[in-house]
């Protein structure tokens, strides 16, 4: 895999900051989109190269222009091309919403009286995997607020506690995490549990803009969140997911931030992050934002497909704060990851009783509510290869994501057929009606696109999936 480095001001250095506002602002302000140079960026991106920053600002400033459209058909091409069909699906589970920050965008923010605060026990969250795993779910990224409480130790053990949990042929084999930095010792801690990944969001990468929103509470430091996954990284985590919540500064500022993070991580630690989401503010419990930043879908959509050329090799991930045609559409430009049948509210996976009482215990509305099984019914009526794998980093392969693009043959050989086999078990064990069908044609189609080897040992796999056996993966 090739990196790109360019010059920059603020040199990559382990654990130090490395925005620079003038810079990201020089490069939205002076890097012009001439049609020919915008071609050649693209054509970069379809060599499976990472984009500098000058070159995903060329991309940025196009936007608006006719060639809009070529970026978009960029991003679907490299999609095919890099990712195929395959989606992952994954759902969040939220632990807790006691918050010590005073977030203004977001309904767990200490200062939301209205915020009904809970923290589920150990009963209350066996009782959400099984109601999760009822369903088919096999990844959860599990979300906490920032709160005493929620201390290294105690997600070490709710991490241990949903990898415990069977029900039926159900069991949750990779979780993920969404919680506040911590120092390199708590990640170390977390570490151990056996996570995938752990992601920290950024919010917006702009200084200024990140004081405006945070007033309050530890989260106010710009410059602890902006390294925590350097701290992740220095205490072995070396899988972990970025992101910016779009509508708190210029969208473009926050494209260009999230690669400069990239190019970050990539220089200090020779690995990027495996994802990046791209979260865009939605309405929650006693909102009042200003709304002079906010994404629309078409600068929404087009972001997206510039940061799907901007870093083919890492993983998109959308979820269900947007609408099903947003996502619909969206999906095309390189998404890799989708949420299935998401619940917000604390305890509503397996209770879904007293939709009052649970709007408090949400921290933003979704747009698309439908249950994993509609998720699933429409990937597999376009055409998309749903997938529930969680093999390579179960089975050590480590660095998985860097492999999947870098040993040839690696997707032929291990990510279809193992989202193959993972959808063959969702369909014995969770699918009904026309799902069924479509799912074992569209498994049909592709197995017919590998090789005869590969493809005939995915069957003997298949068949004795159907005779009871599960887990099986390659
Ligand atoms: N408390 C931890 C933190 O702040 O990093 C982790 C959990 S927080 C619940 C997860 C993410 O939700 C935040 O990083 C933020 O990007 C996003 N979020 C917060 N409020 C939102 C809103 N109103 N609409 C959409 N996303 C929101
Ligand atoms: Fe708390 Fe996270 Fe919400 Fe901020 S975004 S108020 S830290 S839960």
């Amino acid at each position: 895999m090739r990196f790109s480095a360019e010059k920059l001001s603020i040199p990559d250095q382990r654990m130090k900051p490395f925005i620079d506002t003038e810079e990201i602002w020089n490069l939205i302000n002076n890097t012009k989109p001439e049609r020919q140079r915008v071609r050649d960026v693209i054509a970069k991106s379809l060599d499976k190269q990472r984009l500098t920053l000058v070159e995903t600002a060329v991309l940025i400033n196009a936007v608006g222009t006719d060639l809009s459209d070529e970026i978009k058909q960029g991003a679907c091409e490299l999609k095919q091309r890099v990712y195929g069909n395959r989606i992952v699906l994954f759902a969040p589970l939220y632990v807790g919403n006691k918050c010590i920050n005073n977030c203004e965008y977001c309904g767990f923010r200490a200062s939301n009286a209205d915020a009904i605060r809970k923290t589920l026990s150990d009963n209350e969250i066996i009782q959400e995997v099984e109601a999760l795993e009822d369903c088919g779910q096999k990844r959860l990224i599990l979300v906490y607020g920032e709160h005493p409480d929620y201390s290294p130790e105690y997600i070490a053990h709710t991490v241990k506690l949903v990898y415990g949990v069977r029900k039926g042929h159900g069991e949750i084999r990779r979780v993920n995490i969404n919680a506040a930095p911590l120092d390199i010792e708590g990640f170390r801690i977390v570490g151990e549990s056996g996570i995938g990944t752990y992601q920290v969001f950024q919010e917006t990468y702009h200084p200024e803009a990140y004081k405006w929103y945070h007033l309050g509470g530890k989260k106010k430091d710009y410059e602890w969140r902006l390294t925590a996954l350097d701290r992740a990284q220095e205490a072995g985590i070396d899988d972990v997911g970025i992101g910016a919540l779009f509508g708190l500064y210029d969208w473009r500022f926050e494209v260009l931030g999230l690669v400069r993070h990239t190019n970050h991580l990539e220089a200090c630690y020779n690995v990027g992050p495996h994802t990046i989401s791209f979260p865009r503010i939605k309405d929650a419990v006693s909102l009042n934002l200003d709304k002079k930043y906010e994404t629309s879908d078409d600068d929404f959509k087009k972001l997206v497909a510039i940061l799907r050329l901007a870093v083919p090799y890492t993983g998109l991930i959308l979820t269900a704060r947007e609408a099903p045609d947003v996502r619909r559409e969206v999906m095309q430009y390189g998404v890799s990851q989708i949420d299935g049948g998401t619940k917000l509210e604390l305890g509503s996976y397996s209770d879904s009783k007293n939709e009052e009482q649970n709007l408090n215990r949400e921290q933003f509305k979704i747009s698309d509510p439908r249950s994993l099984a509609e998720v699933i019914d429409e990937l597999l009526a376009n055409d998309y290869l749903p997938s529930f794998c969680t093999s390579c980093y179960r089975m050590g392969r480590t660095g998985e994501h860097f492999m999947e693009f870098s040993v040839p043959g690696f997707i032929k050989k291990f990510c279809t057929p193992n989202a193959i086999l993972t959808l063959s078990e969702y369909i014995c064990d969770y699918a009904k009606g026309e799902t069924v069908e479509k799912g074992w044609k569209v498994i049909e189609k592709n197995l017919e696109k590998l090789e005869p080897a590969i493809a005939g040992s995915t069957r003997e796999k298949i068949e004795k999936m159907k005779k009871g056996e599960r887990d099986l993966h390659f």
